[in-house]
């Protein structure tokens, strides 16, 4: 950067000014800038360097002009001082550097940055925006439709590749995620949105306040002919810093603005997204400079108010931003979808009602993002309850995967495409080595159907073991192995191969520990510790099964889920899947693990549920998160069981391993790795089980004694409701209740267990600490009402 002596400044103003003023130099960032005090009056001398930027000098000096002679912006607006020959601009060279000299009126007043406003003020400075746009949509300098800046929410989506130096996975993602919803939704719109000559930086720090009104807005370097909107999303962004209420600040500032240059619908339907847009280009900005300059701890701190604010974003619906934004221009947003009960009576006309819907009051829902679901009123629910959504709803890497692919190619398996063997090797690596074989499928209900097709073929017998309360899926097949089905309302019974063996619940089950209240959480490394081994008395049961059935030569299999969630996310006791195996392989059985719920990191500990007890199952069976909403399901297996698998009898699935599912399932496993979500499992998860059990504590102190039990493991748990912690009495209505009212709380939760009174939690693994403390937070008022 080039360096002037103040005495070369001293004459340059006597000479081209007459004036003989005291001088000091200000930090810039480009331009060099100078307080001149002469007289009793104070001016801002600025001298352009960069040549690019000295090409945009006169179109500025002659906008400012034209600002200037407008009624209501004079003298909030920078005056620009005539040299002594009549001059409004002033070429010098300097040692050898050309260079262009200005003198501008400074404007006092307080930046708001540094001060921040009252409410007031935001529609005050929403009108002086309105005027200057007004004004600036009226002049034609055409070299501010030539420049291209990377600042310019036109040309947003061109620092995407930035995202790279956001260090937090979450915050990253979460970028990534508004990346996502500009080329979704705001490159669809932009071509219809209004062009003008606006600003483009009304920013906290070239705003000027003084007793709450506006008193000035400096730096004009930065215009450019682009969407008018973007002045307004702009400054919103920035005038939600270190604001509690950001919609509050957004009603003012849009009214204000609309009430002087009218907006337009299509306008306001973006806005949200725009105004995300311009947090995003700070953060990224900031973050590349970081990672430039790693000491620089300005560059650290920068970003923190914008990320204060997409935080507080992502947590508006974009239905009642959109709401809020109509509403202070004096409009309603127009409602095209229909209404909860006409969508349920329509829905119950052509769907049988054994499709069931949550809560006494459905939700009808319009988005989601991450670990957040938007209904049609335009309310946020931070999702505590579904496990699909593995990585985050619309996670933006996993949207593109199958968006890239989907565009390209998607066919079947029986054809070669790199995609398939590159996941299959992907999701095996994530196995014991002896799991070496996959064959994909559309659902978990498919995957146990070919799971048992497989233990049948492999052992030429026929019969299972199952636990009691167990759901593996919806086809007939798993219907038959699921009691929590054939032996539930409507169900027909148990069938002749299925056999029932009790389940490991050592709260509720046949063999129970004893302290109640006090006991130590189901973790496998806790439930020991008893005098006698729990986990081989329920293990030896299954002898019971097998002897009563006369199982000895018929037993094809054993199918047991990790954590049994139907069964009410019951942690099983250390020995007991080991001490099981041994039994069933005995008679030449297979062991199948259902991890369906369980398995993509969710318990935090490890990888796979199976890999809590020290065990290696015969066949493992995947689904739900596999696909983060995509429809996947998978089989894994051992050699040999593939082998006689392949018996001349092909299999073929039409969907199952197609290139678009294989990207998909790629985009996930890479999810689950560079998001750290195995890792967040696993923290946030430890602390939630402690606060649980802390909460537990509390409610039995105060001689409520509702909660009978918590269990779990990373982010799968289970708080079991009871009537008496003495008695263990299920209490399904107090369970249902606190799932509803909180549910009043923005929170989505349910029940599960055979007596549907276990609060089950298992929420998309990106759920962040803030989050835990929220739940805790609302749990512990609802529980306490
Ligand atoms: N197994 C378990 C343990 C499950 O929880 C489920 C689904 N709830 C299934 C299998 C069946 O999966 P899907 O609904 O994808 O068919």
């Amino acid at each position: 950067m080039i360096k002037i002596p103040i005495q070369e400044i001293d004459q340059l103003l006597q000479e081209n000014y007459g004036i003989q003023a005291k001088i000091k130099e200000l930090p810039g960032y480009e331009d060099l800038n100078y307080i001149i005090d002469y007289k009793n009056s104070r001016s801002i001398l600025k001298i352009t360097v960069n040549p690019d930027a000295q090409l945009s000098v006169m179109p500025q000096v002659r906008v400012l002009n034209v600002l200037n002679k407008t009624d209501n912006l004079r003298g909030l607006i920078p005056e620009i001082t005539s040299t002594l020959n009549g001059e409004k601009t002033l070429e010098w060279e300097y040692d050898g550097t050309k260079l262009i000299v200005r003198i501008l009126s400074f404007l006092e007043g307080n930046f708001m940055g540094e001060k921040s406003p009252l409410m007031s003020f935001f529609a005050m400075l929403g009108e002086f925006m309105g005027k200057l746009d007004n004004t600036l949509s009226k002049i034609n300098e055409p070299l501010f439709r030539q420049l291209h800046l990377e600042w310019d929410l036109a040309n947003f989506l061109e620092n995407e590749e930035l995202c790279q130096y956001i260090k937090n996975p979450y915050n990253r993602t979460l970028v990534e995620y508004f990346f996502l919803q500009y080329r979704e939704i705001v490159t669809p719109a932009y071509k219809n949105l209004r062009k003008s000559l606006i600003h483009n930086d009304i920013n906290d720090w070239n705003v000027l306040a003084a007793d709450n009104k506006v008193a000035g807005l400096i730096d004009f370097g930065d215009m450019v002919h682009t969407a008018t909107i973007n002045e307004l999303a702009i400054a919103l962004a920035y005038a939600m810093m270190k604001q509690d209420d950001p919609l509050a600040v957004a009603y003012e500032l849009i009214k204000g603005y609309h009430s002087v240059f009218p907006l337009k619908e299509e306008e306001l339907d973006i806005l949200y997204y725009l105004s995300a847009s311009r947090l995003c280009t700070t953060i990224v900005m900031a973050a590349k400079n970081a990672s430039n300059d790693p000491n620089n701890e300005y560059f650290q701190i920068s970003a923190q108010p914008a990320w204060d604010v997409l935080h507080k974003w992502i947590r508006i619906s974009p239905l009642k931003a959109r709401k809020v934004f109509h509403k202070a221009c004096g409009l309603t947003v127009p409602m095209h979808t229909k209404s909860k009960k006409e969508l349920l009576i329509e829905r119950n006309k052509y769907l049988p009602s054994s499709l069931s819907v949550s809560y006494n009051e459905p939700l009808g829902m319009t988005g989601s993002a991450l670990q957040y679901m938007y209904d049609d009123e335009g309310d946020t629910y931070l999702d505590c309850v579904n496990n699909i959504p593995h990585v985050g709803y619309c996670h933006p890497r996993v949207v593109k995967a199958g968006q890239k692919q989907m565009a390209r190619l998607n066919t079947n398996t029986r054809y070669l495409y790199e995609s398939l063997n590159e996941y299959a090797k992907k999701l095996l690596s994530k196995f014991p080595d002896r799991l070496s074989k996959v064959l994909f499928v559309n659902s978990g209900s498919a995957a146990t159907d070919l799971a048992i097709r497989l233990a049948r073929n492999h052992t030429g017998k026929d019969d299972f073991i199952v636990l009691d309360h167990a759901y593996h899926g919806n086809v007939s097949t798993a219907i038959g192995l699921s009691p929590y089905k054939f032996n539930h309302k409507g169900g027909s019974g148990k069938p002749y191969n299925t056999h029932i063996a009790p389940i490991p619940d050592t709260y509720r089950g046949i063999y129970r520990t004893p302290d109640v209240g006090t006991r130590p959480c189901g973790r496998p490394d806790e439930s020991m510790g008893n005098p006698i081994d729990i986990g081989i008395k329920y293990a030896d049961e299954i002898d019971n099964v097998i002897a009563e059935n006369e199982l000895e030569t018929k037993l094809a299999g054993f199918i047991a889920e990790s954590i049994p969630g139907c069964g009410g996310q019951i942690m099983l006791p250390k020995n007991y899947l080991g001490e099981a195996y041994k039994k069933i392989r005995a008679l030449g059985g297979v062991c199948i693990a259902d991890e369906v719920q369980t398995g993509f990191g969710r318990i935090g500990e490890k990888f796979w549920g199976f890999e809590l007890y020290d065990v290696v199952p015969d066949i493992v069976i995947l689904g739900k998160p596999m696909g983060n909403g995509h429809p996947m399901g998978a089989v894994v297996f051992t050699d040999e069981i593939a082998e006689s698998f392949e018996n001349g009898l092909e299999f073929f699935s039409s969907f199952g391993g197609n290139p678009v599912s294989c990207e998909i399932g790629l985009a996930v496993l890479e999810a689950i790795e560079n998001d750290g979500l195995q890792e967040n499992a696993k923290t946030t998860g430890r602390y939630l089980l402690d606060e649980f059990f802390k909460i537990q504590e509390e409610n039995n102190a105060e001689g409520k004694g509702i909660i009978g039990d918590v269990r779990g493991s990373g982010l799968f748990m289970g708080i079991e409701i009871v009537k008496d912690l003495e008695t263990r009495e299920p209490d399904p209505e107090t369970a249902s209740r606190t799932v509803n009212d909180m549910k009043k709380e923005h929170i989505l939760l349910s029940t599960d267990g055979p007596e549907e009174n276990v609060i089950k939690f298992k929420p998309p693994l990106c759920f962040t600490m803030d989050n835990a403390r929220e739940l805790l937070k609302k749990l512990r008022s609802v529980l306490g009402a």
